[in-house]
């Protein structure tokens, strides 16, 4: 799946599928992508496979109150993805809207949906949380054990330093 930067500076591809997309209706994804909600598609940092250029990195304040530092393009200065405190940065949240074929991409969750603009309306069958969720009951089977397999990869580089 490729992505890009507006300008085309940046061009990436994920050499796998997401492990989750998630919807987000918080209010800090809201103003940071000055629309109604924001989509990222989760994914391990290292199945982000660059081909062009090198995204700028910067740290910014987040809602958890951990920060996240966000990939820009050093150019147009497009978010191409985020690392989140919690996830670390074994884990991207490609935004969604910088893939070619973003509208393939559908979300799986919609988080956060307390402060979700009153006009939405979520399709039926759509797994919707007013915050956030329990991953043990939300993954997909193959993405909980890619998950798990990412974290215990981190754990053992970690104690090698
Ligand atoms: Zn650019
Ligand atoms: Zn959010």
């Amino acid at each position: 799946m490729k992505g890009r930067c507006t300008c085309g500076e940046i061009r990436f591809h994920l050499t796998d599928t997401p492990l989750i997309t998630h919807c987000c209706h918080c209010t800090w994804c809201q103003r940071e992508s000055g629309s109604a909600f924001a989509l990222n598609a989760m994914i391990e940092t290292r199945y982000v496979a660059l081909d062009g250029g090198r995204p700028e990195e910067l740290a910014l304040p987040s809602a958890s109150g951990k920060g996240q530092i966000v990939a820009r393009c050093p150019r147009c200065q497009v978010a191409l993805w985020s690392h989140y405190a919690g996830a670390g940065r074994a884990f991207a949240f490609v935004r969604v809207g910088t893939l070619d074929a973003a509208a393939s991409v559908a979300p799986d969750v919609h988080i956060f949906t307390d402060s979700a603009h009153p006009w939405i309306t979520f399709p039926e069958g759509a797994k919707v949380f007013p915050a956030f969720y329990r991953r043990s009951e939300t993954w997909r089977p193959e993405a909980l054990a890619r998950g798990e397999a990412e974290r215990a990869r981190q754990a053992q580089q970690q104690q090698q330093q």
